[in-house]
């Protein structure tokens, strides 16, 4: 297996907490299976802007569009509040996303049984839910011109933000859509708003014709986007994967997600085209945040990124086997009772620290390659 190459941007708050789990994660994979990686770290964010002013340098850059893929942390923190918006730590990953064109964002909601208590919805409705969202990320209303505040000649204050799409945009992301289906359940849900939106006329007419021009045997429905967000609180299960655009991705992603029980559990992967190499060009990263209320204090729950490893695994090295195994040394890891507080109801144990759970997980890895 050739050695792949991976840049770490840990980031800010709690990034670096939970990318050193990752780092040990790695190394025990690099040690024991044939999944070679080569790791190059390097600053993104608030940490970025302190050292070089601003929240991506352009060598970090350079470097992210010659890696296999990247492993981001989080970035933010309080104390960026008040810079400028186009040097706050955030721009960093947006950049970042934009300029390696990653289109295609991948949300998994996933309900692993040991977390079935953590659901807002009762247990029969979200054990063994496992739903992957496929959001468009690189254009629609955040991108789309005009866009901006003007003022009407009676002086009334106008904001305006332009949904746009073209066919290119809604084939590529279809496309990744339906591959994905391909290897899990083969059936997508193409969310929208045909019934309001001329965007979603072009976007419903689109999908349904890669379906029948490329991928007809892959199970196809089509429903509008306040109707998805209403179907996936009744009944999230009869979906497999949804594919939908920036805006209702944006929602639709994080009210899915939280069926799921804590931030600290969910993963995420941002992909685009193939490289020379074959494989998307991708971003890996935890979907929760900087978390400056517990930064430092060893409380993050570090099986977020964890799991983002384990996509990078899945969709980058084509590891399947070994994402498999990673995943269920997290689930067995928590069905033994080992969890961070977010993820702690009493039970009689304590929880555990950010570096134990990670040694936990590894441990149940140990115990998976026997
Ligand atoms: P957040 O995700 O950082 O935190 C929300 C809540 O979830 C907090 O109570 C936090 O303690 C908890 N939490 C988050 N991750 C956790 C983990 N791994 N383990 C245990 N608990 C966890 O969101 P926020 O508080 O709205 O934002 C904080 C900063 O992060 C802001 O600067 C924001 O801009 C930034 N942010 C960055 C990203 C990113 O890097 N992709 C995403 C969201 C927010």
């Amino acid at each position: 297996m050739p050695k792949y190459s991976a840049l770490m941007l840990a980031g800010d708050g709690i990034g670096p907490e939970v990318m050193r789990e990752v780092k040990k994660v790695i190394a025990w994979f690099s040690q024991n299976t044939k999944v070679q990686i080569e790791i190059d770290e390097d600053l993104v964010g608030g940490a970025s802007y302190d050292k070089h002013g601003t929240p991506l340098h352009d060598h970090t850059l350079e470097k992210a569009k010659n890696t296999d893929f990247i492993l981001l942390g989080a970035v933010g923190a309080p104390k960026y509040d008040e810079l400028p918006f186009e040097i706050k730590p955030e721009r960093g990953l947006l950049k970042l996303r934009k300029e390696l064109d990653l289109f295609a964002n991948l949300r998994p909601a996933q309900c692993f049984d040991a977390l079935a208590d953590y659901s807002s919805l009762k247990k029969e409705f979200i054990a063994g839910l496992d739903i992957m969202i496929v959001r468009e990320l690189t254009s629609g209303v955040y991108f789309g011109e005009p866009r901006g505040i003007t003022v009407d000649e009676e002086g009334n204050r106008i904001g305006i933000n332009t949904q746009r799409y073209t066919t290119h945009e809604i084939r590529r992301v279809a496309r990744a859509a339906f591959e994905l289906a391909k290897k899990r359940n083969n059936n997508v849900c193409s969310m929208e708003k045909a019934n309001v939106m001329e965007s979603g006329v072009l976007w419903r007419e689109e999908v349904q014709h890669v379906h029948d021009e490329e991928y007809p045997e892959v199970q196809l429905s089509h429903m509008y986007a306040d109707a998805g967000a209403m179907q996936l609180v009744r009944a999230p299960k009869q979906f497999d994967v949804i594919v939908t655009d920036n805006l209702f991705g944006d929602i639709l992603s994080d009210a899915a997600a939280m069926l799921t029980g804590s931030l600290g559990m969910l993963p995420s992967a941002s992909l685009g085209s193939p490289s020379k190499k074959g494989i998307p060009k991708a971003l890996y990263e935890p979907v929760h945040g900087s978390a400056p209320d517990i930064t430092g204090q060893g409380k993050a729950n570090p099986s977020a990124c964890i799991l983002s490893f384990a996509m990078a695994l899945k969709y980058s090295l084509d590891c399947t086997t070994e994402a498999a195994m990673l995943e269920t040394a997290v689930q067995k890891t928590l069905a033994k009772g080992i969890r961070t507080p977010d993820l702690f109801q009493g039970q009689g144990k304590k929880p555990v620290s950010t570096s134990i759970m990670g040694d936990a997980i590894i441990n149940e890895l140990n115990i998976l390659a026997c």
